[in-house]
């Protein structure tokens, strides 16, 4: 099994780390044809405007929202959510989301980088899921606030009633960036989708 890390911009080395971590074979993809050959994806935080433009640059934005709509395992996380998510509020007037993720989201929603936060989440999947009880520790950079979620949507987790951790068929988002957690289990989780 083979995932593939989105490495247009951002934070992608730290997914490779965690990817590898947990004995999982971890690819960049820059192009189209690296995109081919994956079996899931990772959508890192970074900044979504830019991740926005290179899409097109890199001639991505196509095959990788029709690769998501065909049901390939995604996990993105902060500006992966934007990116593909179905509207953004204070987004760039031209950023155009791919709209495969039925949520709102509003860019910066939280305040600006110094408003960066942690909180313990509660996540019952992981339980559910045998993967451990305990909260995650949730690392918020400059965070999306999720301001709707559509009825094909399951939260998974909210921060004071708002959706922070959730899925879309085989698409696991988080508004925090769990690669930045001593914790594997937003991983774990999205490897068992794969
Ligand atoms: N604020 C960034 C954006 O709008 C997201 C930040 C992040 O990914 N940590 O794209």
């Amino acid at each position: 099994m083979k995932i593939g890390v989105l490495a247009l911009q951002g934070a992608f080395r730290e997914q490779v780390e965690t990817l590898e971590a947990l004995g999982a074979s971890a690819s960049l993809v820059k192009t189209p044809g690296q995109l081919a050959g994956v079996d899931g994806i990772v959508l890192p935080g970074g900044e979504s405007t830019t991740v926005d433009k290179l899409l097109d640059s890199s001639g991505l934005r196509t095959p990788l929202r029709d690769a998501l709509r065909d049901g390939m395992p995604a996990l993105a996380v902060c500006a992966g959510l934007i990116v593909l998510a179905a509207e953004v509020v204070d987004g760039r007037a031209d950023q155009q989301p791919l709209g495969v993720i039925d949520v709102t989201v509003r860019r910066n929603g939280y305040g600006r980088q110094r408003d960066s936060f942690e909180a313990d989440l509660s996540v019952p999947e992981f339980e559910a899921g045998g993967l451990g009880a305990g909260p995650f520790s949730g690392v918020f950079i400059r965070a999306p606030v999720i301001e709707r979620v559509g009825t094909g949507v399951e939260v998974l987790a909210s921060y004071n009633g708002v959706p922070v951790l959730g899925r879309q068929g085989a698409m696991l988002f988080a508004t925090f960036h769990p690669e930045l957690a001593r914790d594997l289990r937003v991983h774990e989780l999205f490897l068992s989708s794969c």
